[in-house]
């Protein structure tokens, strides 16, 4: 038996304080790395719920009524709190995701910093009033928000999402992953030094099927916000639909990158397999097709098996670590459950494999593992693993790696390698995917970020995500 030496907290943040969860049990919180409970919060229902949504509905005259000024200066404070934080969010992620200490600095910590920055920049300088011809255009806050949030990139999906909502006027419930609820109620620490207003941020822990159902139904909600996976973005976006409530959605992918003759092979492949073992595969945008010509697929294959051999999975805390263990045992079932599936159906196993990993006594760990000769129809190449999984797909020529590029029901990310920029583009304004890096370009906080197809609706980060939580008004003159 564990000796008890955890917290055990029982609170949730509502209407601008820590109060007491309304109702009864509990989620235990796992290090994914040791297995060992790291805390308890409460698992919050509709009393909890409930209390948090009227919270937020008494403040939403009043902050939407704010001027951008006074919404910069608790912002200010937020981004400057998340700023003097970042060792504790870093630990804290790393505990409880079991995210390598060094990615986590750079990015759990690091992007919620960047995009909170970017936003108070765009809410200094948004036009929130527009004329056109004999009619002055006012966007307006949208309304109560519902933010539901996954555990993948824990703070950073909170800040895509609250921090927008505030900045357009708008108060927030938000209801986090239960794998993660620590950085969640960290963020919420960070959000009361801020001082913000009472009830204009509300945090609600619990599960999914009840705490999260219960707020996405709740009648005093007017926008519910949810990045997770596709199957309960459809349940939430039906609920939404019969309350007429505004709904954004970021779901799942099977991203394909797609490296043309004439691009730099070995810095294609190299930087694929570094982009689908971060975060230990557990990234919604993950490239996890490998799409190239026929004639340079041995050459692919080999670049791959090389480079996959630089990531082992080890202890999160060491900073030499460069992947870490999954989320929780269901993912690594999952995982495992995909990769027997393939290779049952004739996938070449280049590295890695559901066998378990020797020498690691406890935590979900899975081999990084490249799967080759796999055909487009198998379902580790049509289905999001959401594990450190790149399968390697052979096309004929382009007219073939569009199809297989575009033959998923997801349209998240890409990439396209080729000779030049240009070519890239070309091939890029092909594929039916939201967001694509060219010949490996960098990551845009500020570029619309969100899905084709099954993969979402809506948009999170810069203009396009601040407008998520605004709607308009025409006065006519
Ligand atoms: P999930 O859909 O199971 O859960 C996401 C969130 O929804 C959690 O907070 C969960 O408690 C809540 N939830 C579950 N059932 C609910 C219900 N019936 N009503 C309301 N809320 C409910 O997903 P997950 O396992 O936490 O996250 C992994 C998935 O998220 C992957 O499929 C991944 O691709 C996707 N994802 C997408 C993006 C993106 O931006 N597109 C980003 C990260 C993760």
């Amino acid at each position: 038996m564990q000796e008890q030496e955890y917290a055990e907290y029982g609170d949730q943040y509502i209407d601008g304080a820590w109060r007491p969860s309304r109702d009864s049990g509990s989620i235990a919180v796992l290090n994914p790395a040791t297995e060992r409970v790291l805390a308890t919060v409460p698992a919050g229902a509709a009393a909890d719920v409930d209390a948090a949504v009227a919270a937020a509905r008494r403040a939403a005259r009043g902050w939407a009524a704010t001027s951008r000024e006074e919404r910069i200066a608790p912002l200010t404070r937020l981004r400057d709190g998340i700023a003097a934080a970042q060792a504790e969010i870093t630990a804290t992620v790393v505990a409880e995701l079991g995210a390598p200490v060094g990615f986590a600095g750079a990015v759990h910590a690091g992007l919620p910093l960047t995009v909170t920055t970017s936003y108070l920049t765009l809410l200094a300088e948004h036009p929130f009033e527009e004329r056109i011809g004999n009619s002055v255009v006012l966007a307006e806050p949208a309304g109560v928000v519902a933010a539901v949030t996954p555990w993948n990139y824990p703070l950073h999906q909170i800040v895509a999402k609250v921090v927008p909502a505030l900045a357009a006027g708008c108060p927030v419930v938000l209801k986090p992953a239960e794998d993660t609820p620590l950085v969640a109620r960290l963020f919420a620490r960070l959000v009361d030094e801020a001082g913000f207003p009472a009830g204009v941020f509300n945090l609600v822990t619990g599960t999914g099927a009840v705490a999260g159902a219960a707020l996405v139904a709740h009648p005093e909600v007017d926008v519910v916000s949810f990045t997770g996976s596709t199957a309960v973005g459809r349940q939430v976006a039906e609920t939404a639909g019969r309350g007429l409530k505004r709904v954004a959605l970021e779901l799942g992918g099977k991203s394909a990158n797609v490296v043309l003759p004439g691009a730099d092979l070995a810095r294609a492949v190299n930087v694929n397999v570094a982009n689908v073992f971060a975060n230990s595969g557990q990234t919604c945008s993950a490239w996890t097709r490998l799409l190239v010509h026929r004639d340079q697929y041995e050459e692919a294959v080999g670049i791959a098996a090389k480079a996959a051999e630089k990531y082992l999975p080890g202890d999160p805390t060491d900073p030499q670590t460069r992947v870490g263990p999954l989320v929780n045992a269901r993912q690594l079932e999952r995982v495992r459950g995909y990769l027997e599936d393939a290779l049952a159906q004739g996938a070449r196993l280049v590295a890695g494999g559901p066998e378990p990993l020797p020498g690691l006594p406890a935590g979900f760990y899975v081999r990084p593992t490249v799967l080759a000769d796999v055909t487009p129809d198998l379902a580790v190449a049509q289905e999001e693993i959401f594990g450190p999984v790149l399968s390697i797909i052979a096309y004929r020529d382009e007219e073939h790696a569009v199809e297989i590029a575009n033959g998923t029901v997801y349209g998240l990310a890409g990439g396209v390698w080729a000779a030049n920029t240009e070519i890239a583009a070309a091939f890029a304004r092909r594929l039916d995917t939201g967001q694509v890096d060219l010949n490996g370009g960098r990551f845009n906080p500020l570029a619309p970020f969100g899905g084709y197809k099954s993969s979402g609706l809506g948009r999170e980060l810069g203009r396009h995500g601040l407008e998520e939580f605004l709607q308009y008004k025409s006065l006519q003159y």
